[in-house]
């Protein structure tokens, strides 16, 4: 992996970046997906299989431009943020979204911030070359939004914790090798105190994945049990009882990551952007009333990004975007979810009707209507989870209340209850 890595680093110029990175994209990145890079995602999408990306992946997570910032030691190159954003400039266009998303915003973060060196060591460059995927698993029937009521128990024994309970709503545990996973050490404490931060490996005894199919027909999550599974100590981050703090690392991350402030290339969550929605209404042409709407979405869009930026650029300082990024979650949920909605009724019936007789091959019904539903329409429907996943929009609400204009909290008169005494 070392010797395909680029040879730039913090102290290169932006033009030794600009030229090392220009002549990577040209040996590496595939002539087709270049020449189809000045039209957009959607053409880029037509000539690149998700299977071909996957495939030709290991090229890109190899030459270190996938986490560019991150040190060389852990599968980055150890650019500056300025660096990063030259290099971004070229690679942005087209489009080299990272594999592992869940991985690289939800469990890096906690690794960066609390985990131990031998940690990141172990675990960073196989999340990086995509060798490792990962999930999350905080949410459980009983707790969700009020994710720190959780009940999944964790007991020590000796050098490993014994692990216990349900999750839910595990976004590709079916397709993960670990999942990183919150459970409680202590019932005796209020209920954020007794909570660690684990790294549970998926093929360990006592882990049962059921796979959940959502509205548009497909397999995204899951309910995962775990039965007296067992991790050993070098899979805690941060100490025991100290989860909670942990988390807030992980949570920070993804609310970034929904509201599309993640690193450069990560595809928009549900269906594809204004740019893609105008450049497939230039042909078939729209009305005034199309018209307004497309601009109303273009200016929201516009607020998205700056939004996006400012996030990006407290990254970049080396802090942690904390509650702010809470803002950009909200507005990236409703504005997706207006987005796809404008898009079904102006591509019109290619959006929303549609049929496939592939039955024959063994395939039920619901499999056959979702591998032939069209991407405006897949798109449209997967956006409805944008105001849940990642927290809520009214709980994401709270957290701005709260976090970023001051007001007082909620009122919560169990706040200073032991877990195991609060009735529920
Ligand atoms: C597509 C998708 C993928 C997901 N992936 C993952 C994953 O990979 N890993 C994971 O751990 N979780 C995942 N989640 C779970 C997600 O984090 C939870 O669904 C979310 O936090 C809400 O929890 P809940 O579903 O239990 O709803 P509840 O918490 O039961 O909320 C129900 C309703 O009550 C409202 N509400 C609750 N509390 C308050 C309050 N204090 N003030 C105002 N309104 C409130 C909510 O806004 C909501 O409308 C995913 C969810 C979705 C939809």
């Amino acid at each position: 992996m070392k010797s395909d890595r680029l040879r730039i680093d913090a102290t290169s110029t932006d033009e030794e970046v600009r030229a090392s990175v220009t002549e990577w994209v040209t040996e590496h990145v595939p002539q087709a997906w270049r020449d189809a890079a000045p039209d957009g995602r959607w053409a880029i999408r037509e000539v690149r299989p998700r299977r071909d990306y996957e495939a030709w992946y290991p090229t890109f997570a190899a030459s270190g431009l996938a986490v560019a910032t991150w040190p060389v030691e852990y599968g980055g190159l150890g650019l500056s943020p300025a660096n990063a954003q030259v290099a971004e400039a070229i690679l942005a266009p087209l489009n080299l979204g990272r594999l592992n998303p869940l991985g690289l915003h939800n469990t890096a973060p906690a690794l960066f911030a609390h985990g131990s060196e031998e940690q990141r060591l172990r675990f960073l460059p196989p999340m990086v070359a995509n060798r490792e995927r990962w999930c999350q698993m905080f949410s459980e029937p009983g707790a969700g939004s009020d994710l720190a009521s959780l009940a999944m128990r964790a007991e020590r024994d000796g050098d490993e914790w014994v692990l216990t309970g349900q999750k839910v709503w595990s976004t590709w545990a079916h397709e993960s090798e670990f999942a990183i996973c919150l459970a409680r050490t202590d019932p005796t404490v209020p209920k954020r105190r007794g909570i660690t931060y684990f790294l549970v490996d998926l093929s360990s005894p006592g882990v049962q994945v059921r796979p959940l199919r959502h509205i548009g027909g497909e397999i995204d999550f899951n309910e995962v049990w775990l039965t007296e599974v067992r991790v050993p100590d070098f899979h805690r981050v941060g100490a025991a009882g100290d989860g909670w703090r942990v988390a807030a690392s992980t949570l920070a991350g993804e609310r970034q990551m929904v509201a599309g402030a993640g690193s450069g290339g990560v595809d928009r969550i549900g269906g594809g952007g204004i740019e893609d929605l105008l450049k497939r209404t230039k042909d078939t042409g729209v009305g005034p009333v199309e018209r307004d709407r497309l601009m109303r979405l273009y200016c929201e869009e516009m607020v998205r990004t700056w939004t996006n930026e400012r996030v990006r650029a407290t990254v970049k300082t080396g802090e942690t975007p904390g509650p702010a990024a809470s803002i950009g979650k909200v507005h990236q949920g409703q504005l997706n979810q207006a987005l796809q909605l404008a898009a079904t009724d102006m591509l019109g019936m290619a959006s929303v009707a549609w049929y496939r007789s592939d039955r024959a091959e063994g395939k039920d019904l619901l499999e056959t209507w979702a591998a032939g539903m069209p991407h405006a329409a897949k798109g449209m429907l997967r956006s409805r989870a944008n105001t849940i996943e990642g927290g809520t929009t009214e709980v994401n609400k709270n957290v701005i209340g709260e976090k970023v204009l001051g007001l007082p909290r909620e009122p919560d008169p169990c706040h200073d209850m032991a877990w195991q005494d609060v009735p529920r």
